[in-house]
């Protein structure tokens, strides 16, 4: 049965790249009817934070993605991990090496300047137990291979090889009993039954390390795939300045809708001919490995944010209203603004655009007009407001259908072009140049209200 993981490190925001990690487990998983587990690395004491592990859950919540199970801490696991060291130890595939940080030290600078690559072959590797010092400050490091080569059938990066001569005794347990994150790691996807690890590239290095502590304890390789990082539009490295900020960023300051960046951070990096929008159930059928790109993708801001006006278009208007009703204030009323969505939502990008548009049915009187719409309250445009007020006055039946006729007729009958008319009259209604059409405007702010605001600027 496949297991897979998303094991973030909660130092920061749940970012682009680590949702899409996270995208592809939960894929993987649901594709080949498995678990998908999370793991927060919080061995970091100095740096993982309770708000970076609150935004984890807040961010994944979002998106659908939350774990299977409860999350496993990986610090509360401490006393495991130093168990499976202790085991090694006992088992001759790890030693007590007494070198100290300055010995090391001394050693890295003088390969330096011999021009050598330096690798730290401890004269402690193959020391008796029995001469190991009791009173003396030590790591525990791991006996590597220094014959031979390792090899990892990556699903995403292909066939990877390195000699063993490259992999270094790293520490499994530091001087002060503490496990290292290379150690944590294995250990807790192995107790966790992990059979794929998805993950970033920037971790392949430490795959053949971590394969190192699997083959000492006996344990299955799991099934690795490497994914290439996320660029910026640019082709740099990813930063904020190409907007590469949190999750939370993306709900809260851009207005995007999950199922909009769901789909972005799935076609991220993986594709299905070109097929563009996906929804979940059909990216669960689709997903494979197989689809994973090697090179690295580029994040495109823009793309993402069309993308959202079309989800945005294609989403239930009650549930639109009741997303825009916060951002416009108490005054927003979630029913009208469902009976406006359909209208108002033919142009936003994004929510905040579709709540700036949606605004102007909740303004008070007198309305404030911008300035672009001031300048279009010109003496004629008074004078025209006026003359429109006094026949919309005799219609009663105030529905789209009878106020277009009713306007078309009128523009037809004064020889001007029915732009002519709605200009002034969008800003009188609005305070602004951009609305929904001009009938449906009159028809939504109602009888009383688009009567008053047009008797507002006429002469
Ligand atoms: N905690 C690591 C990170 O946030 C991921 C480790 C892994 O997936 O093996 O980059």
């Amino acid at each position: 049965k496949v297991v897979t993981r998303f094991a973030p490190s909660p130092t920061g925001f749940l970012h682009i790249g680590g949702a899409r990690t996270a995208l592809f487990n939960w894929l993987y998983a649901r594709h080949h009817g498995g678990k998908y587990l999370l793991r927060i690395e919080d061995t970091d004491r100095a740096r993982s934070t309770e708000p970076a592990i609150a935004a984890i859950f807040d961010g994944l919540g979002w998106l659908g993605l939350e774990g299977d199970d409860e999350p496993t801490f990986q610090f509360a696991r401490s006393d495991r991990h130093a168990a499976v060291a202790h085991e090694l130890l006992e088992k001759g595939a790890a030693y007590r090496c007494y070198l100290t940080p300055e010995e090391l030290a001394e050693r890295r600078t003088q390969a330096q300047a011999e021009r050598r690559t330096f690798r730290i072959d401890s004269e402690w590797r193959d020391a008796d137990p029995a001469t190991w010092p009791s009173d003396a400050p030590f790591v525990v490091r791991i006996k590597a291979p220094r014959e031979g080569e390792t090899t990892i059938e990556d699903e995403v990066q292909g066939k990877v090889t390195v000699a063993n001569s490259e992999l270094d005794d790293f520490v499994l347990l530091r001087s002060d009993g503490t496990p290292t994150y290379m150690l944590a790691v294995v250990v807790d996807d192995h107790d966790m039954g992990v059979t794929h690890v998805i993950r970033g590239d920037d971790h392949l290095n430490n795959a053949f390390r971590q394969i190192v502590i699997l083959e000492a304890m006996g344990w299955p390789v799991p099934v690795y795939a490497h994914v290439p990082m996320i660029l910026g539009a640019d082709g740099a490295k990813l930063s904020k300045r190409h907007g590469a900020v949190g999750v939370d960023a993306y709900r809260d300051e851009m207005g995007l809708l999950p199922e909009a960046v769901f789909n972005y951070l799935l076609r991220l990096g993986w594709g299905h001919g070109d097929r563009e929008e996906i929804t979940r159930e059909e990216a669960i059928e689709l997903f494979d490995l197989s689809g994973v790109g090697k090179s690295p993708s580029r994040f495109d801001i823009k793309k993402l944010l069309n993308l959202n006006g079309h989800y945005i278009r294609e989403a239930d208007d009650a549930r639109l209203a009741s997303l825009v009703a916060p951002l416009i204030g108490p005054e927003a009323d979630e029913a009208l603004l469902t009976e406006a969505m359909p209208q108002l939502k033919l142009r936003a990008k994004d929510l905040h655009e579709l709540a700036a548009g949606a605004a102007f049915l909740f303004k008070q009187r007198p309305l404030s007009l911008d300035e672009k719409a001031a300048a279009l309250i010109t003496d004629d445009a008074r004078d025209l407001l006026a003359r429109i007020s006094a026949r919309l006055h005799r219609i009663s039946d105030w529905t789209v259908a009878t106020l277009e006729s009713n306007l078309k007729a009128y523009a037809e009958e004064q020889g001007l072009g029915l732009g002519k008319l709605a200009q002034p009259m969008r800003a009188a209604l609005t305070g602004t140049t951009t609305s929904p059409g001009i009938f449906d405007v009159l028809a939504l702010l109602g009888r009383d209200e688009a009567l008053a605001r047009l008797d507002a600027q006429a002469s």
